[in-house]
């Protein structure tokens, strides 16, 4: 049985209308030790109903290297009993439980050298950590960021990674909107990631380079699949899964 540690719930966030920050304190001691890319179980405990807890995995956001709060990015969904409308409901002050962190998804900076982000949707979530972590280290480590949302309006984080590419000269970013929706003011380009597309942004090859990608079932495996056609070697891809419902 993985413990459950207590965390407060320090600030909520609202990265997008339908997205949230939780930033997380433990009720004592410090935050755990996580790799960058690592997620952990979030247990809410139930007042009413048959079951005591109820939990569901979510990547960390933040940093390792941020010992202020951890922080989860979560996609609030308005379908009755699910379980982020109960995340919705949390207020500063409320007590969570985490289990963790688990994972393999993770940034090695040792192996890492030249890697691909890719994100889709609010599976930005573990390389908001990785970047920010990279950037907090100064590591060297070259990080290209693929970022495909459907709107302009959910590119969540794009000012942040804005401040972090000034930060980080090794850190370049690229976001895209597939819908012609939303506010179309913001520096984000549009359309799909298409190989030719993948290509230019890799600076013409993809030589060497380690790809993460993450975000729901259909985009990874649809990213997947266009990488390994572009002859990309299964064990330089590496992605999580965050399955259909998000
Ligand atoms: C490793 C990992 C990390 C993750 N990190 C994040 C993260 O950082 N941020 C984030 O927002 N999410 C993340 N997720 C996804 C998250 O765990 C939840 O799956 C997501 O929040 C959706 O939860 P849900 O309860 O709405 O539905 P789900 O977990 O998708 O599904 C719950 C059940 O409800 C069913 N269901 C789904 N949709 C409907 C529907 N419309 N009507 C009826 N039944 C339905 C499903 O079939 C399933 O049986 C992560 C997932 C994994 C595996």
């Amino acid at each position: 049985m993985v413990d459950r540690i207590p965390y407060v719930v320090k600030e909520v966030v609202d990265e997008a209308s339908d997205v949230k920050t939780l930033k997380l304190v433990p009720e004592s001691g410090p935050i755990f030790d996580f790799k960058p890319g690592q997620f952990v179980n979030l247990a809410l405990h139930m007042r009413e109903g048959p079951v005591e807890f109820l939990s569901k995995p979510y990547s960390i956001s933040s940093s390792p290297a941020n010992k202020d709060y951890l922080g989860l990015t979560i996609k609030i969904t308005e379908r009755e009993g699910s379980f982020p409308k109960l995340v919705a409901t949390l207020r500063p002050g409320d007590k969570v439980f985490l289990m963790g962190p688990f994972g393999v998804f993770t940034f090695d900076p040792v192996k890492h050298k030249d890697v691909v982000m890719v994100a889709g949707g609010v599976g930005i979530t573990p390389f908001h950590s990785m970047i920010s972590y990279a950037t907090d280290r100064k590591l060297s480590n070259k990080l290209l960021l693929l970022f495909s949302n459907k709107t302009c309006s959910e590119t969540i984080f794009y000012k942040e990674f804005d401040e972090l590419a000034k930060l980080n000269p090794n850190f370049k970013y690229l976001c895209t909107a597939t819908r012609e929706e939303g506010d179309l003011s913001l520096p984000i380009a549009r359309g799909r990631f298409d190989q030719d597309r993948i290509l230019q942004a890799c600076g013409g090859s993809v030589e060497g380079k380690h790809f993460m990608l993450c975000g729901s079932t259909p985009f990874v495996e649809g990213f997947r699949d266009m990488l390994y056609a572009m002859g990309i070697a299964k064990d330089h891809v590496l992605y999580e899964l965050f399955g259909s419902g998000v």
